[in-house]
């Protein structure tokens, strides 16, 4: 079997085995002894324990990919005079995604009314954290310390760091390309590591759902049925129907090919809810499955992983109409615009860990002036929602980065056509192969 097919199967199964423990726990029938065995050796025990290194193990990748990929990409664009129109279209897209989202998110949401007939019944307290003002977010980008910004995991510290580091190697003539082909060969190294970590992901992925689903209630679901269901439709519209039509409109590619190839990014991203875990899945998928070029690539994933939120913003956007709904509240055209243009911020200032959406969402309702308690009603159902709206973030990073590659010239069909990419033998290997054994 393939390994997405492997992947695949391990979520499937994590599912149905947390759901059937769940279950147990919950039946009467079952001894204490039983319930004690399930929960402190299985669920707390080998599902928490491997479900937790496999985190591990990703997160440890974020932070040296992200570096050595930036560092190649500027490197090799450094000397092109690409690299502005590269970032500010990248940005663009990102923006633009995120608005068209939350748009859609609000339009969907009027026309269902999700929270017209719920009661207020929850009890569940939000206490909102405030928003830091807009400039100390900006000068935040900028790193005093590029060690500390790199050991304390600040991606996008990092990302201005390793921008100008790249550059720098390329105006540095004989030891600026010394040290290019340094970070070259890492790229491959870190590469091989992100390959291994994701032979074992199978048992890590079965881990996690296996555990969260044990855990789940599922009857808040029920509770909070509407609600639920009207993120999850506008999930789908945004990553069935408007990432392919503008990867047609803009890149005139196939949303099947993208869709067969993203398969093994979204389990990561459902099982872990997290993009910034998912990050080194993400880009080796976008560079090595899809074909888009390590200078693009290595910009455009780990920018967007840090600031394209297009699943969050539909949250927001939901929540928005269900709590003024909820509360009686009539939002006028200009809270309409107060929300796509907050929510496409709150976005940007989204950690790409679980369940921060929900967070910022408070900054969201405080600019359309609704009480941010609201958000108490929807935490019952947010886990479940995280880790879809995860995966349509990480598929709006890798559609960017894909028109972005294309528009560029940085981008090779030969890959983008080729199902089996990335499962062909690296180079070192293939050259390996060819030479003659003693
Ligand atoms: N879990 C999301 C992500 O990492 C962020 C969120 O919506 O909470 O992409």
């Amino acid at each position: 079997m393939s390994l997405t097919n492997r992947i695949l199967v391990s979520m499937v199964a994590g599912i149905l085995i947390g759901s059937l423990l769940n279950l147990l726990l919950h039946s009467s029938g079952m001894s204490d002894t039983f319930r004690m065995i399930v929960n402190d050796y299985v669920i707390n025990g080998a599902l928490d324990l491997v479900g937790r290194i496999f985190i591990a193990s990703l997160k440890l990748l974020v932070v040296p990919l992200v570096l050595v990929s930036l560092i190649c990409g500027s490197s090799s664009l450094g000397d092109s005079a690409r690299m502005g129109p590269i970032a500010v279209k990248t940005l663009g897209f990102y923006l633009a995604t995120t608005a068209i989202a939350v748009s859609l998110a609000l339009g969907i949401a009027v026309l269902i009314g999700p929270g017209s007939n719920v009661e207020l019944t929850s009890d569940a307290v939000f206490n909102a954290a405030e928003a830091p003002p807009l400039i100390d977010v900006l000068v935040a980008m900028f790193p005093s310390n590029p060690f500390n910004a790199l050991a304390e995991g600040k991606m996008l510290q990092i990302i201005v760091f390793a921008l100008l580091f790249g550059y720098a190697i390329s105006h540095a003539g004989e030891a600026g390309r010394r040290i290019a082909s340094f970070f070259r060969d890492m790229e491959v190294i870190v590469m091989k590591m992100v390959g291994i970590m994701m032979d074992l992901a199978p048992y890590g992925v079965f881990a996690l759902l296996a555990k969260l689903f044990s855990e789940m209630g599922i009857s808040a679901i029920l509770d909070l049925a509407t609600y639920f269901f009207t993120v999850l439709a506008v999930l789908l519209v945004h990553a069935l129907v408007v990432y392919p039509m503008l990867l047609k409109s803009f890149a005139g590619l196939s949303p099947l090919i993208m869709m067969n190839k993203m398969r093994s990014v979204w389990a990561f991203a459902f099982s872990t809810a997290s993009s910034g875990a998912t990050l080194p899945i993400t880009l080796r998928t976008v560079e090595r499955k899809m074909g888009v070029h390590n200078s693009v690539a290595g910009f455009t994933v780990p920018l967007g992983a840090t600031i394209n939120m297009d699943g969050t913003a539909i949250m927001q956007g939901v929540a928005t109409v269900f709590i003024a709904q909820v509360y009686g509240v009539d939002l006028s055209l200009s809270a309409f615009i107060t929300v796509i243009l907050t929510a496409t911020l709150a976005s940007i200032g989204t950690a790409a860990v679980p369940g921060v959406g929900l967070i910022t969402l408070a900054m969201v309702l405080e600019q359309a002036g609704l009480p941010v308690e609201g958000i108490g009603l929807i935490i019952g159902v947010d886990r479940l929602l995280d880790m879809v709206r995860t995966a349509v973030n990480v598929t709006g990073d890798a559609t960017v980065s894909v028109i972005v590659g294309k528009s560029e010239n940085q981008f090779d069909e030969q890959v983008w056509l080729n199902p089996n990419a990335d499962l062909e033998p690296d180079m070192d290997e293939a050259i390996e192969q060819e030479m003659p054994t003693a």
